[in-house]
C-alpha cells in the first residue's frame, strides 16, 4: 500500500506518528494510498525547518524568488497531465475539470512572478523640509496554510506562491483526503530551485491544525474549508496573536430574471450546480426564478439533469464524476431525503443511480428540487453535492432580500438582458463575489478571491493585490539628513513648516 509522508526541509519526511488516515479512489471506492496524520511534534520540526529558512528567504532578492517562482510555472506546466491525473484519482473530479482547476492555480504562480513590480512600495519626497518618507511591504515569517479536499492543487496555490513570493516561508496541511497533489507540487518547487524548508507540507487531521494554531513561530493563517471550522481556526488563531484570513463555506444563489436568455441561464446553471458534483464552493446551488420565469426554467433543467453524463473522472464522456468519499455521498443522499420530507418537489432524484463496473464508487446522479422555500434545512444549510433547488421569487426586490437575507455571502449571480437590473443587484448584493450573465464569477489571479458574511472571516481576501497585504506587513520610513545644522530639541508635534 502506498503511504504518503510529509515533505519538510526540502526532503520526504516520516515523522513519529503511529496514526494513519486511508485515501480512497473515489471512481471505484478502492483504497489507494495511506497517509501520515503528524504528531505536534512533526508540526513543530515543520516550522523550525521553515523559520530557519526564513532568515536568508527573505533576504533573497524579489527577482531571485520570481526566477524561482518562473520555473517552477515551467514545470507545472509540463507535469500538468500527471497532476492532474493525481487530483483524478484522489478528488474523483473528471479529467478537463481537475486540469481546468489546476490552471487557475497556475495563473496565481503567473501573478506571483510579478512580485518585484508588486513590492515597490510608495515614496513621497519632502513630507517636510528635507524631510523623506517612504513605506514599504516586509514579509511576516513563518505562514501556514490549511485547505480542504475539494481543490487539492487550487486552493492550496491560492496561498503558497503569494507567501513564498512576498518573501515568507510556508507550513501546508492539506486535506487528508486527497493530500498526495501538495507533496507533488512541493517537489516540483524544490526542482525549481527553491531552498529546503521554504516550502514544506505535512499531512494530518485536527492534532495537525491545533499543533499549527499553538506554535508561536507561526505568523500568519490562511484557511479555506467549511464554516464552523473557519470560525474555530478565526478565533483561536486571533487568541494566538496571528494574522488569520478563514473562508468557509457558501451557499450561491443564480437569480434567474424573466427578461434573461433562458438557455444561456439554463446552461449556466448546469455547469455551476453540477460541474465537479456540486463540490465547489461557488457552486449554485439555489436558482431564484423571479417573476413567471420558474415553470419553464425547471422543465428546461429538468431535461438536462436527466441526461448528466456521470462516471469515473478518466472517462472522457462524463460530465460529473463520484463524490469524494462514503461518508460525504451518505451525507448528500441524506439531504435529498430531508427535501423530500420538508416538502419541497424532487423533480430529478439521483439517489438511486448505479454504474456498471463500479458499483463501490461513490456516485449519485444530479438532483432537482423545486418550491423550495427560505425555512427548510435544504435552503439553508450548504449540501456541497449536486443538489439544485429552485426558489420562486415575485419579483427582484425579494430575490435580492434572499441572497442578501442567507447567512453566506460566497458567490451570487444573476442572468439578465436589463442593464439597470445587473448594476442594481450587482451594487446592492451582500456578497464578495457577483456575476452578471457569468455563473461561476470566480476572480481571476490578478483579483482577489473572497467571500462576506460567514463565507470570509477576516479583512482580507485570497491572491492578489490582497494576498500581498495579507502576507506583508507595512513599515512606514521618515528620514532627513541635515547637513552641518544641529537643530535644536523640539518638544512639540512636528507639522509642516
Ligand atoms: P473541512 O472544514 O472539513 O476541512 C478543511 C480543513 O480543515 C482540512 O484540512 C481538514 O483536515 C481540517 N479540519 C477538518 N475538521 C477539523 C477540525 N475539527 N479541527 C481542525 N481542523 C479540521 O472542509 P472540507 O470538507 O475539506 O471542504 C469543503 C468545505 O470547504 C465546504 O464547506 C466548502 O464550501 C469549503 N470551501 C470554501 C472555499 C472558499 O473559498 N470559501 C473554497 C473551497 C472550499
Amino acid at each position: 500500500m502506498k503511504l504518503i509522508e510529509h515533505f519538510i526541509g526540502g526532503k520526504t519526511y516520516s515523522g513519529n506518528s503511529k496514526r494513519k488516515s486511508k485515501v480512497y479512489d473515489p471512481a471505484t471506492g478502492e483504497q489507494s494510498a495511506e497517509v501520515k496524520l503528524a504528531t505536534a511534534q512533526d508540526v513543530n520540526t515543520a516550522v523550525e525547518n521553515a523559520l530557519k529558512a526564513f532568515e536568508s528567504w527573505s533576504n533573497t532578492p524579489p527577482l531571485q524568488r520570481a526566477r524561482v517562482i518562473f520555473k517552477f510555472k515551467e514545470l507545472i506546466e509540463k507535469n500538468s497531465d500527471e497532476l492532474t491525473k493525481i487530483i483524478v484519482s484522489e478528488h474523483g473530479k473528471v479529467y478537463d475539470d481537475a486540469k481546468g482547476s489546476l490552471i487557475r492555480g497556475l495563473e496565481v504562480v503567473e501573478y506571483a512572478c510579478g512580485i518585484p513590480q508588486m513590492l515597490k512600495g510608495e515614496f513621497t519626497e519632502n513630507v517636510g523640509s528635507n524631510v523623506d518618507s517612504w513605506s514599504i511591504r516586509q514579509p511576516l515569517g513563518v505562514c501556514a496554510g490549511i485547505t480542504p479536499f475539494n481543490f487539492p492543487a487550487m486552493v492550496p496555490m491560492w496561498m503558497f506562491p503569494m507567501a513564498i513570493a512576498c518573501g515568507n516561508t510556508f507550513v501546508l496541511k492539506p486535506s487528508e483526503k486527497d493530500p498526495s497533489c501538495s507533496t507533488k507540487l512541493a517537489e516540483l518547487f524544490k526542482k525549481a530551485g527553491l531552498p529546503d524548508g521554504v516550502f514544506n507540507v505535512v499531512n494530518g487531521d485536527k492534532e495537525a491544525v491545533d499543533a499549527l494554531i499553538n506554535n508561536k513561530d507561526i505568523a500568519a493563517m490562511s484557511f479555506v474549508g467549511s464554516t464552523p471550522i473557519a470560525k474555530y481556526i478565526y478565533e483561536n488563531c486571533a487568541k494566538n496573536e496571528k494574522r488569520v484570513q478563514a473562508l468557509g463555506g457558501a451557499k450561491n444563489h443564480c437569480v434567474v430574471m424573466p427578461d434573461c436568455d433562458l438557455d444561456q441561464a439554463v446552461n449556466g446553471l448546469m455547469g455551476a450546480a453540477y460541474g465537479s458534483a456540486g463540490e465547489r464552493c461557488m457552486a449554485q446551488s439555489v436558482a431564484v426564478a423571479v417573476g413567471g420565469i420558474g415553470d419553464k426554467l425547471v422543465k428546461n433543467l429538468a431535461k438536462k439533469v436527466e441526461a448528466l453524463k456521470v462516471g469515473p473522472g478518466m472517462d472522457k464522456k462524463s460530465e460529473m464524476g463520484p463524490l469524494v468519499t462514503k461518508e460525504h455521498l451518505e451525507k448528500v443522499k441524506s439531504y435529498v431525503d430531508i427535501g423530500e420530507k420538508e416538502g419541497a418537489k424532487l423533480i430529478v432524484d439521483g439517489r438511486n443511480l448505479k454504474l456498471q463496473g463500479y458499483e463501490n464508487g461513490y456516485y449519485i446522479g444530479g438532483c432537482l428540487f423545486d418550491h423550495v422555500t427560505k425555512d427548510m434545512r435544504i435552503y439553508k444549510e450548504e449540501i456541497f453535492g449536486p443538489v439544485l433547488s429552485v426558489v420562486r421569487a415575485k419579483n427582484f426586490n425579494e430575490a435580492l432580500k434572499l441572497v442578501n437575507d442567507h447567512e453566506f455571502g460566497n458567490g451570487v449571480s444573476i442572468f439578465t438582458r436589463d442593464g439597470d437590473s445587473g448594476r442594481t443587484f450587482s451594487s446592492k448584493a451582500k456578497i464578495g463575489m457577483v456575476g452578471i450573465n457569468i455563473p461561476i464569477p470566480v476572480p481571476m489571479a490578478f483579483h482577489s478571491f473572497g467571500g462576506w458574511k460567514r463565507s470570509l472571516f477576516g479583512d482580507q481576501h485570497m491572491h492578489g493585490p490582497e494576498g500581498v497585504r495579507f502576507y506583508t506587513k507595512l513599515k512606514t520610513i521618515t528620514s532627513r539628513w541635515p547637513s552641518g545644522l544641529r537643530s535644536d530639541p523640539e518638544f512639540v508635534m512636528p507639522t509642516m513648516k
